[in-house]
């Protein structure tokens, strides 16, 4: 009987460390309002909301959903009361050390919020994704016996509630259908904010790996999560590289629309030969074509051509990994300098490579059009475009290295050099407190806060260094977070400039030489130099002579050259040198240090 009832998920056991408990909880019977004022640390969260069509969730499947919930994982106590913290409309398990979780009911939503004790981006891809999957699992498991009204096995019976992600949107949340989750950004509709959609995607991160890289037994294939959301590219890769050319043929033939089999002979006649390509051409074929390109799509085809669905399981697993180097390395992002010589191991795999790192289809064919007969300049531009992505480090290169069974290159990567060190006012026990900290983003954070604290000339210093190790991107990541801290006044100048390099360096050495030059110089040589080489013409001439005192006509001459191009900077100085009085200020000027902030002073000038 008791058995009976906990199957029927009227009761339910409690989990408990290492026994079965013989406790039942009986969630309908719950009684205890939520007080703790509800409070959900935002920055420590993601949120995941399945939403039901009716007004509010339905009563039998909610009961049911709670006790499955608190039977998957331990109920946490209260430290204030030391009571279970299990209410009417909210519940909190441990998921383990650093994990928790906790759903709250609201109309007809069931929201599900996974925290990190330490921060939103610590929160580990697999233990959210695996969580996810869990619910869903369940939730629709207990949908289906709650509204099964036919025999229907296929399972193409609309299920009663949608996946939704939960964002914070000033002070709450808002809520997407997790179809469009592919994207990076969402724009809330009802506050018209933009969000950045890179954290919560972690509900549907890669599936933690199994034993010998196999589904289980009674694996039913891809869950809905999956099935009705738009295959990216790395997904497309992954399948173009498990599948057979004719297996990837036939499926084409299902999934293309229009004269597939026509199609599919003018993706064959390309030049290009090599087979991944051609197989990812034909599945990204068919993605551009469709409006709502979806797993599922794929599943039935495969279904048809009696192809086994269990790959694309595997496809949306990790790869077995073996990752020796330690934690805090892994999490630092490579410069070029470290991935230099991989360029020489990779050869025709790049494409596959460029791919599975998070590269676009569309972005291989232009690095491919790029170098067309220079596959080694190929592979340099993928891991170069890589390493601006935000989410660029070594564990992720790795991870794509092994799911291409090229762990014999990894030898070729280098970890010597990490960004903090180029800018040596950063100390080494610093770096250290900064990589402690688990994500890239964080670590972000870290690194500006404590620059911000040495103060401006940490920052120059600093900023410059990206600068010169091509951290364009990276460096306006840092202008954004240093914003939102809400730093001190002292960033005000640099930060505008960040975004926009647009100012040649030619322009600031002149403007920091400005009062020098035009105190020292004597124009008419200058002039006469400069018309020869066409950098001036005759009217130009007329002008700065029209100017009363020799200081104006100087800052005439200035005034042109400033708005002119980087050859009249050249033949300016060039016009210097040959006059032996001005043959140091030439060098001066040439020589002149330029800073990102010297940059960003000029950018308000000279549009
Ligand atoms: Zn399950
Ligand atoms: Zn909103
Ligand atoms: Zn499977």
């Amino acid at each position: 009987m008791v058995e009976m009832l906990v199957h029927l998920d009227i009761i339910c056991r409690q989990k408990v460390d290492e026994y079965e408990s013989e406790l039942f909880l009986v969630p309908c019977m719950i009684r205890t309002k939520r007080e703790d004022n509800s409070h959900i640390d935002f920055d420590r969260s993601i949120h995941l909301a399945y939403r039901f069509k009716e007004e509010v969730v339905p009563p039998a499947i909610l009961y049911r959903f709670i006790a499955t919930f608190i039977s998957i994982w331990k109920l946490r106590i209260s430290t204030k009361s030391s009571r279970l913290m299990i209410f009417t409309d909210s519940a909190d398990v441990t998921i383990d050390n650093e994990h928790d979780m906790r759903i709250d009911i609201q109309g007809n939503r069931i929201i599900v919020s996974l925290s990190h004790k330490e921060s939103q981006n610590s929160i580990v891809p697999t233990i959210a994704s695996t969580a996810q999957e869990c619910l869903t699992h369940a939730i629709t498991r207990i949908s289906n016996f709650y509204f099964s009204v036919s025999e229907d096995s296929d399972c193409t019976r609309d299920l009663p509630f949608t996946i939704q992600i939960g964002i914070v949107c000033g002070s709450d949340l808002c809520f997407f259908d997790h179809m469009l989750r592919s994207k990076e950004e969402w724009t809330c509709p009802d506050h018209n904010r933009i969000h950045k959609t890179n954290s919560v995607s972690r509900w549907f991160a890669d599936k933690s790996h199994t034993e010998g890289d196999r589904c289980l037994e009674d694996c039913p294939g891809l869950d809905m999560a999956w099935l009705d959301s738009n295959p990216d590219d790395r997904h497309l890769g992954r399948l173009a590289a498990e599948m057979t050319m004719e297996e990837i043929r036939k499926i084409y033939m299902h999934l293309k629309e229009k004269k597939p089999a026509r199609s599919w002979e003018i993706i064959n006649e390309s030049k290009n030969k090599e087979s991944f390509d051609i197989k990812i051409k034909a599945l990204h074929d068919w993605k551009k074509n469709t409006l709502y390109a979806s797993f599922k799509q794929i599943q039935q085809s495969m279904k048809e051509e009696d192809i086994d669905i269990h790959i694309l399981c595997q496809i949306s697993r990790e790869v077995q990994k073996d990752l020796d180097q330690p934690k805090e390395k892994l999490f630092i992002r490579p410069s070029g300098s470290n991935l230099q010589q991989l360029s020489d191991h990779i050869g025709y795999q790049t494409y596959q490579l460029g791919i599975e790192l998070g590269l676009k289809v569309v972005e291989m064919q232009q690095i491919e059009r790029n170098h067309v007969t220079n596959l080694r300049s190929q592979t340099e531009e993928v891991l170069n475009k890589w390493r601006r992505h935000p989410e660029a480090t070594y564990e992720v290169l790795l991870k794509a290295l092994y799911r291409l069974e090229l762990s014999s290159v990894l030898p070729y990567i280098t970890y010597e050099e990490g960004l903090a060190e180029q800018a040596e006012v950063i100390s080494s026990d610093d770096r250290r407190r900064i990589e402690h900290h688990a994500g890239q983003d964080d670590q972000n954070k870290n690194l500006i806060e404590l620059v911000n604290k040495r103060g401006e000339s940490t920052y120059n210093v600093f900023v410059d260094a990206l600068r010169i190790s091509g951290y364009k991107d990276l460096a306006d990541e840092l202008k954004y977070d240093s914003q939102e801290e809400g730093s001190g006044e002292a960033l005000e100048p640099q930060n505008k400039g960040l975004s926009e390099w647009n100012v040649p360096v030619y322009k600031v050495r002149l403007q920091k030489n400005y009062s020098n030059i035009v105190h020292c110089i004597n124009h008419e040589n200058i002039v006469d130099h400069l018309i020869s080489f066409d950098i001036l013409t005759i009217a130009d001439s007329q002008m700065i002579n029209a100017c009363p005192a020799q200081i104006q006509k100087n800052r005439k001459l200035m005034d042109i050259l400033l708005h002119g191009s980087e050859k009249g900077f050249i033949e300016f100085l060039k016009a210097l040198r040959e006059d032996s009085v001005t043959t140091e200020l030439a060098d001066e000027i040439e020589s002149t240090l330029v800073t990102s902030r010297d940059i960003s002073t000029m950018h308000g000038c000279y549009k």
